[in-house]
């Protein structure tokens, strides 16, 4: 592959998330029907319907570039990904699964915030407006998706894991002592 301008180097980091964001929409319903919180699958459906909008804003992209929206796979997204399928194969505490579930997810986020953080500003200098505004909207909702995953973690899915329901009988009572302590 040769690289010889800004502006060959968009597209090619465009066909990369438009490869990741695919490879995303087929790994949410999986994490979506795993999940036992039903605000963290109902979490998963809305990013599910979200991403489908992403990859809209994405061929809007290419097509006024005049570009093919293929030649690039997301290796990292594969690896992510294949990390948080591994999750499924577990034999977990539901609240600890979805627990691993949402930092398997903000890994996700957090790969395409730096992706689409990089395209919006390569699109503003090489003067794409439009484009820069549709991924400035896209990197908003990458953002904001991250932080109700914190949100869910904080306020219940984190404490709920540390002693789930089915392990406290197998706790001694001086260990539950020292965490009322
Ligand atoms: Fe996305
Ligand atoms: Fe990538
Ligand atoms: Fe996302």
């Amino acid at each position: 592959m040769k690289l010889d301008s800004l502006e060959e180097l968009y597209v090619e980091e465009l066909r990369d998330l438009y490869n990741a964001e695919h490879q995303i929409l087929k790994a949410l319903p999986k994490m979506a029907k795993a999940a036992s919180s039903p605000d963290l699958e109902k979490g998963f459906q809305e990013h599910l319907q979200q991403t489908k909008g992403q990859v809209d804003r994405l061929d809007q992209i290419f097509a006024d570039l005049g570009k093919s929206t293929k030649g690039k796979k997301c290796e990292a997204m594969e690896g992510l990904l294949k990390e948080g399928a591994e999750l499924l194969e577990v034999d977990a505490e539901p609240s600890v699964l979805d627990a691993a579930l949402i930092a398997a997810a903000q890994r996700v986020e957090h790969y395409e915030i730096a992706g689409y953080g990089c395209v919006r500003t390569y699109a503003k200098l090489l003067g794409h407006s439009e484009a820069t505004k549709l991924l400035q909207q896209t990197l908003d909702e990458e953002r904001r998706t991250d932080e109700k995953l914190t949100e869910l973690a904080v306020g219940s899915i984190n404490t709920e894991a540390v002693e789930p329901e089915g392990n406290q009988a197998k706790k001694s009572p001086a260990q539950k002592a020292a965490r009322r302590a």
